[in-house]
């Protein structure tokens, strides 16, 4: 019965990363193979206890096409809190992971909670417990960006790391529970 602590969290990074699948997974514990294209951004709230506090987190899930970027600071501008996403399977939408934080850093609230996920390590992963072989997942190439290497950025710009499948969920609720952590009580 504690009152809820409301928080606003922005979604940025490239358009297929999964930010909507990431979103789905935390709220509705869900998951859809074809997510259709966010237009825009869309706007869900979840909630999420821990011991001494209650977080609600006010989602605002961006769009990550380029035509989209200029609605950006509206959405960024009063967040406390940011989730910036990139493909371990695409070199590519690590660096845009990385202009995003940048831009987050200059223009945002100075104290805001970033964190940097690098999801669909589904695709990734040893076929261990499935009878899946990652071979035959139907993409080609398989991690583009290790984990040490993101990991590095991450603590040199200050970010919170995780790596995440929205599609198995691992590592997605982490990354909320981490940053309801890190926000001050008033
Ligand atoms: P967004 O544009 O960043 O919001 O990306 P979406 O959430 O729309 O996801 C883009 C595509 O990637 C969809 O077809 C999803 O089903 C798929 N996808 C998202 N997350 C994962 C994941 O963790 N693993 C796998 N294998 N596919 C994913
Ligand atoms: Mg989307």
């Amino acid at each position: 019965n504690l009152k809820p602590v409301n928080v606003k969290l922005v979604l940025l990074g490239e358009a297929a990363v999964g930010k909507s699948s990431l979103v789905l997974r935390f709220v509705n514990n869900d998951f859809q193979e074809n997510k259709e294209p966010t237009i825009g951004a869309a706007f869900l709230t979840q909630k999420c206890r821990l011991e001494d506090k209650v977080i609600k987190f006010e989602i605002w899930d961006t769009a990550g096409q380029e035509r989209f970027h200029s609605l950006a600071p509206m959405y960024y501008r009063n967040a406390q809190a940011a989730v910036v996403v990139y493909d371990v399977t695409k070199a590519a939408s690590l660096d845009k992971a990385k202009s995003w934080v940048k831009e987050l850093q200059r223009q945002a609230n100075p104290n805001i909670v970033i964190a940097l996920a690098g999801n669909k390590i589904d695709l990734v992963q040893p076929a261990e417990e499935s009878e899946e072989d990652p071979a035959e997942n139907g993409r080609e190439g398989g991690r583009q960006v290790p984990t040490e290497e993101a990991k590095a950025y991450a603590l040199e710009a200050g970010l919170l790391f995780f790596e995440t499948s929205a599609k198995n969920g691992d590592g997605v609720r982490d990354i909320f529970v981490e940053i309801a952590k890190k926000i001050p009580l008033e």
